[in-house]
């Protein structure tokens, strides 16, 4: 039997007639490196791709290769789908997080 449980609260969704909802989300990078004009390949942003290569050697992390593309999955239960719609890239929360006296 499958066990489902909303993965932002933890609430158990497994007993029949319990509300899911299904997340999914798709990122991607929206540039085509096909189409790099003159502009991307200025100087300055040579100089500044050297910059961030130093920096980068200089850290003690080794830097993370970004993926080009990533798709999530969630399960919500109602409560959290609801919050979702509202708010679905959490700028409430980021906003209040703004506001804080720090
Ligand atoms: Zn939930």
């Amino acid at each position: 039997m499958m066990h489902f449980s909303c993965d932002v609260c933890g609430t158990d969704m497994t007993q029949n007639g319990a509300e899911r909802y299904v997340l999914k989300m798709e990122a991607f990078a929206a540039n085509d490196p096909a189409e790099l004009t003159d502009e991307d390949l200025e100087t300055d942003h040579v100089e500044e791709m050297a910059r961030v290569l130093n920096d980068l050697e200089e850290s003690d992390e080794p830097p993370q290769p970004l993926p080009t593309c990533k798709k999530l999955r969630f399960d919500l239960c109602l409560a959290c789908f609801r919050k979702f719609v509202r708010d679905p890239l959490g700028r409430e929360s980021a906003a209040k997080f703004d506001f804080s006296p720090n």
